[in-house]
């Protein structure tokens, strides 16, 4: 089951126009479900410009952005890629 599965069935409203295409929601099995509950509920509904991925995203394209990258990453080549 993928996050997406979960969202809609728990009527989550995400804002981020990335939803349909993000790998984060879309590709990745839900494994941690609170913990990853609690990432979709705090940058996916609301602070999503605060998100790793929509970083990369807006830079490079949803397609480049590496599968391991998570919303909350805040190692230091997430942070590389951004600013390559
Ligand atoms: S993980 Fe980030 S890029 Fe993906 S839908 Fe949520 S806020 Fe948007």
């Amino acid at each position: 089951m993928f996050i997406m599965d979960q969202v809609r069935r728990r009527g989550i409203m995400v804002g981020c126009d990335f939803k349909d295409t993000c790998h984060f929601l879309n590709k990745k099995a839900i494994a941690m479900p609170l913990t990853t509950l609690n990432l979709v509920e705090s940058f996916c509904r609301s602070d999503f410009a605060s998100c790793t991925i929509r970083r990369i995203a807006m830079t490079h394209g949803i397609d480049k952005v590496p599968r391991y990258v998570s919303p909350d990453d805040k190692y230091e080549l997430s942070n590389r890629i951004i600013e390559f």
